[in-house]
């Protein structure tokens, strides 16, 4: 049985993507990496930047570095957030005003307990993040004899009225009060907040074999796990500089400052350059020679509706890694960079599977296209297979986030 451990203490302690760029940092720190706050002339050779929710990481070539690798996920997950005036008091219940951050699977989002996570800015500057993990919240389901057809008709939620989660029938908690409590401060203290509800169900195995392992926001954590897991036990590389890039704001299109259509990747990698005593142009035939991994996960082809996924592309949960193409580019992934990392593989003895969306069912996307288009890098769109993406509680195989890990090591040193 594949060591669940690390993985499943991310899981548990990463709600918001602000939690997960301080995981990676805690877990970097841990190994030697060094935190700069702006890039310089003079970086170390194992550093990272975070900011809010994204962090970029770099290990750089032991010298004459000719070539990039970049390995890219996402820390956001979709999920709900609360307004910033959140507090609504109807019929005697206490009530929070939410938004749908990303696209959610409305219904796994009801009758669960929910926890709330996030950072509060407090007045004199200060950031401080927040974990709640009782249960605190919940967003109760109509009763079937309120709503009898229900299960023919399918469930009807609007977004407005139906999905303000209960938690309390006294006034006595205002959010702020309840807020100020978390980060021990005074309500008049905070000057702003994000606030984002989670399952509270720690992610655990599943299954009479223990195959599988169910967790809120394996979509995106477990390449974000298995990319700084894989940079931080890799040896440095004679010729090769290694990134690894967790981005904010992928659930809704990367388009922010933290997000993969932001500067910063493209930034770092310049000031590497420059650091590594390379002219501008110098930088530009570098980037051609590069690569990057876009890691996110797959949708595994689900026993039940068979017939959602094309026969000859069906990736199975604990097949190994997925390599996603699209035609259309919605993956990045060129057959010339599938046919590099299928050939790592072969040699490593990792098995690889490929997924190709049926042509009436249009895929989603990941920041690979977006890196790809910004820095002119060939991309692979790779992830583990998964089940339920976007739910409130997702399922994997308990051997793929491991395999990943061994995947994306094998391709540092290739
Ligand atoms: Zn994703």
């Amino acid at each position: 049985m594949p060591n669940t451990t690390d993985l499943f203490a991310w899981l548990d302690t990463c709600p918001t993507p602000y939690h997960v760029s301080q995981m990676a940092a805690r877990v970097l720190a841990d190994k030697g990496f060094i935190r700069v706050t702006e890039l310089a002339s003079d970086l170390p050779a194992d550093g990272y930047i975070l900011r809010d929710g994204s962090i970029h990481v770099w290990r750089q070539a032991e010298r004459d570095s000719t070539k990039f690798m970049v390995i890219g996920a996402h820390t956001d997950s979709p999920n709900l957030r609360l307004k910033p005036v959140p507090d609504i008091e109807r019929l005697g219940w206490q009530q929070l005003s939410v938004e749908i951050y990303g696209g959610v699977l409305l219904n796994s989002w009801l009758d669960r307990d929910l926890g709330m996570a996030g950072r509060v800015m407090l007045a004199d500057g200060r950031t401080k993040l927040f974990l709640s993990d009782s249960a605190l919240a919940r967003i109760p389901q109509l009763a079937i004899h309120l709503d009898r057809d229900v299960n023919e008709k399918g469930l009807q939620l609007d977004r407005q009225q139906h999905l303000a989660p209960v938690w309390g029938t006294s006034q006595k908690y205002s959010f702020a009060t309840w807020l100020a409590d978390q980060v021990k401060c005074s309500p008049t203290d905070i000057a702003g907040f994000d606030a984002h509800l989670f399952d509270i169900t720690k992610a655990t195995l599943l299954g009479a074999d223990s195959s599988l392992i169910a967790s809120g926001r394996l979509d995106n954590q477990v390449s974000c796990w298995a990319g700084i897991t894989a940079l931080a036990q890799s040896p440095r590389q004679e010729n090769k500089t290694v990134v690894v890039s967790l981005f904010d704001h992928e659930e809704t299109g990367s388009q922010s400052a933290t997000g993969a259509a932001g500067p910063v990747l493209e930034q770092l990698l310049e000031a590497l350059s420059i650091n590594q005593g390379l002219s501008r142009v110098q930088h530009f035939d570098r980037l051609a020679a590069s690569l990057c991994i876009s890691a996110d996960n797959a949708h595994a082809v689900h026993p039940n509706y068979p017939e959602r996924h094309d026969a000859q592309h069906a990736p199975s949960v604990n097949g190994g890694p997925v390599i996603k193409v699209n035609a259309n580019h919605r993956y990045a992934t060129t057959s010339l960079g599938h046919a590099h990392v299928k050939t790592i593989a072969q040699k490593t003895g990792i098995p690889l599977q490929v997924f190709a969306s049926r042509n009436n069912m249009p895929c989603g996307s990941t920041i690979g296209p977006i890196a790809a288009t910004r820095l002119g890098i060939d991309t692979v769109d790779i992830g583990i297979p998964q089940l339920s993406m976007h739910s409130a509680r997702e399922l994997c195989g308990a051997n793929d986030p491991s395999e990943l890990v061994r995947f994306l090591s094998a391709l540092i040193v290739s």
